[in-house]
């Protein structure tokens, strides 16, 4: 029960950028090489994931939906040792009880796909459909059902916003997935899913050329050339373990690592870090991203070095 309870605290849909987020998790732990995500009205009246993954087999497509279908946690300690993204089988429940929702579904081995409509967490049709291998979830009238949660949204440019921001996130980590993300039918992301790096950042901000690519023990990523005038404190961004996080330690190795030849405004530093998972503090709840390192001081260093490595050279 209590493990439950812990999980369920975090899973509360709070507005659309919860739904997208689930649904990006979902098609990337189901292989995916391609994601394309739709939103319109900031995703209040729709949002639509496409993916290429495995399907859901049709006798399953109606089990994903129930509360804790998947059952991957069977102890508290494996909190602690999460490393996949797909963990806490209620993201699916959860959307469905305050949206209409349907799924077009089909795995490699089944001729046809499954179609299923489902409202306020309740089956309202399925049937077979012809379909490309893989899932389209289509999220619709978020919070129709619960006017409360629909009054707190914020406007249709600030939901679409956060949105935008988060998916430039993950397609830089992600960067083996081709994503697109189309805004009231404008695409605004479009990545290679090459899964080279430099020019997955450069695909989603084109003002990023002078970048350096920079090495540690525990640090890699991309730092602009303290000699270019780019400077943008947007344009720090932080991977530790594979979760974005904000952590005023790696700023610390940032601003000693560029020394004296820092700037004015904050150098863009996109930086990917992999440490032993029982030397940091994750706050497991989704929305809080600091992070605290129980070695701090080992990671400013290999931050400061590994910058200094390429700046003075
Ligand atoms: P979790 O991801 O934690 O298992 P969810 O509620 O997010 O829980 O999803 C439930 C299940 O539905 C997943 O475990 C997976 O089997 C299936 N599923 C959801 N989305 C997809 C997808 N895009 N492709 C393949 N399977 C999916
Ligand atoms: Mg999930």
């Amino acid at each position: 029960e209590f493990i439950a309870d812990k999980i369920a605290a975090g899973e509360v849909i709070e507005r659309p950028l919860s739904i997208v987020k689930e649904l990006i998790e979902n098609s990337i732990d189901a292989g995916s090489s391609q994601i394309v995500i739709e939103i319109k009205n900031g995703g209040k009246s729709c949002i639509r994931v496409t993916d290429n993954g495995s399907g859901i087999v049709s006798d399953e497509i109606e089990l994903a939906f129930e509360r804790h279908a998947t059952g991957k946690i069977s102890k508290l300690s494996d909190l602690d040792h999460i490393n996949t993204l797909g963990f806490r089988g209620e993201a699916l429940a959860s959307i469905t009880a305050i949206s209409r929702i349907t799924v077009y579904s089909k795995t490699a081995d089944s001729e046809l796909g499954t179609k299923l409509k489902m409202q306020g967490g309740t089956t309202v049709s399925i049937e077979k459909t012809g379909m490309n291998t893989g899932t389209t979830m289509v999220v619709e009238d978020v919070f129709y059902n619960t006017p409360a949660r629909r009054k707190f949204m914020k406007s249709d440019a600030a939901e679409a916003t956060v949105i935008i921001d988060m998916i430039q996130k993950i397609a830089i980590y992600y960067s083996h997935i081709a994503f697109r993300l189309i805004n009231n039918k404008q695409t605004v992301i479009a990545t290679p899913g090459t899964g080279d790096i430099l020019t997955t950042i450069q695909s989603i901000y084109p003002s990023y050329r002078q970048l350096i690519e920079i090495h540690g023990d525990y640090v890699h990523g991309f730092i602009s050339d303290p000699g270019s005038t780019k400077s943008n404190k947007r344009g720090q961004i932080f991977f530790v373990n594979g979760r974005y996080v904000s952590s005023s330690t790696i700023e610390n190795g940032i601003v000693k690592g560029y020394g004296d030849r820092i700037f004015s405004g904050h150098p863009i530093c996109i930086l990917f870090l992999e440490v032993n998972p029982e030397t940091i503090d994750v706050n497991i709840h989704p929305n809080k991203k600091e992070i605290k390192f129980l070695h701090e001081e080992d990671i400013v260093k290999d931050i400061e070095n590994a910058i200094k490595r390429v700046i003075n050279s």
